[in-house]
């Protein structure tokens, strides 16, 4: 049996995607064998496509950090064949060949069940992106965020994580106020729940003092750099700022003031080796509290072999919301 996939070969230091026809014989060991249906293109497939990062260290490779299908064989007794999955992180797409094909095989261990009433579609429009971002909401909410506490920023908001985390807040009853860099989408950004866009470049220059105005109830930050450290100097007392992305940087020149003086909290989001029974928590929160006509507002769905040109825009900040990678397409 054979499936399609984009397939990255290694041509002299570079990885080269194409589409191949792929020996079933050849998919990496595993417990559970699973016809995708979707995938999507996150930020991280953006650079293992360019090759950034060193994510990837062996070829031929198959990336794709998220999927969602069917079982399809299974030697676990957690999963019978036509179970619906999910697949996020577990650095699939990475070290193990990902969901940019029309099958995976993995371990059962690595998979969370479907929700009921999630399509493999929705699934994946949310993806690693839309999961970490309810992961960062889950954060702020056990350290006090309810609805009522007051402006809740989401940086990337157009972004992927940041769409998710808006649309998310919204529907939970938060005020939400969106970073981004591209006023022209303001009614997508409202379309989302966002009820006030700020302009990303005022919170890209450095603080100048350790300490703003109090205004942030809690924040999601999909940037990273002076943008965190800036959200730092602006929580207000005892608030906390999820850090999930590194879009405008990785470095974080900040003091320990507001930490002292505010008792603000920096919470570190990992989706990829996030404990099992938090994901299908996780998930469940997605399948409930997501309001699916915003999640479709979100999405445009691409054909495998798109992914390698739709690399260099996202990594530019150039995609809006979420793209649903159709495997069959
Ligand atoms: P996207 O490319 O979809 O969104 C990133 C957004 O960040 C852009 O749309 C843009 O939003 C903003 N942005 C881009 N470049 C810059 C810049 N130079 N300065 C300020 N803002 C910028 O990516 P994702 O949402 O999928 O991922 C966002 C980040 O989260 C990435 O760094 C990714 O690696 C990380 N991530 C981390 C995970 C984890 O487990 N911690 C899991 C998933 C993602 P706008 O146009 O609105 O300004």
């Amino acid at each position: 049996m054979v499936f399609r996939a984009l397939m990255l070969r290694d041509a002299a230091g570079t990885p080269a995607p194409q589409l191949e026809t792929v020996d079933e014989a050849l998919l990496p060991e595993g417990e559970v064998t699973i016809a995708i249906e979707c995938s999507t293109l996150n930020y991280k497939d953006a650079m293992v496509l360019q090759g950034l990062g060193r994510l990837v260290r062996s070829y031929p490779h198959i990336p794709g950090i998220d999927f969602a299908g069917t079982v399809e064989q299974s030697d676990s007794a957690e999963f019978a064949a036509g179970d619906p999955v999910i697949l996020t992180g577990w650095r699939v797409g990475e070290l193990h060949w990902g969901g940019f094909a029309e099958k995976a095989r993995v371990r059962a261990d690595w998979l969370v069940r479907r929700p009921d009433g999630l399509s493999a579609r929705h699934a994946m429009a949310i993806g690693t992106a839309g999961f970490t971002a309810m992961l960062a909401v889950i954060a702020l909410e056990r350290r006090g965020l309810q609805p009522g506490s007051g402006e809740v920023l989401v940086t990337g908001a157009a972004g992927g994580v940041g769409s998710v985390a808006t649309a998310l807040l919204a529907a939970l009853g938060h005020r939400v106020v969106a970073a981004t860099g591209r006023p022209e989408l303001r009614d997508y950004l409202t379309g989302l729940g966002a009820t006030e866009l700020i302009d990303r470049a005022a919170l890209a220059v450095a603080p100048a003092r350790p300490l703003d105005r109090e205004r942030w109830a809690g924040a999601i930050d999909a940037v990273g750099g002076t943008t965190l450290a800036t959200i730092l100097t602006q929580l207000r007392y005892r608030a906390s700022v999820a850090a999930c992305g590194l879009a405008g940087g990785s470095d974080l020149a900040a003091t320990v003031i507001p930490f002292l003086l505010r008792g603000v909290d920096l919470v570190g989001i990992d989706s990829v080796m996030c404990p099992r029974h938090e994901r299908i928590a996780a998930w469940q929160r997605l399948a409930n509290d997501l309001p699916r006509d915003r999640l479709e507002q979100m999405i445009a769905v691409v054909p495998l072999g798109a992914l390698p040109g739709l690399a260099s825009t996202m990594l530019r900040g150039g995609v809006r919301g979420r793209l649903v990678v159709d495997v069959g397409a």
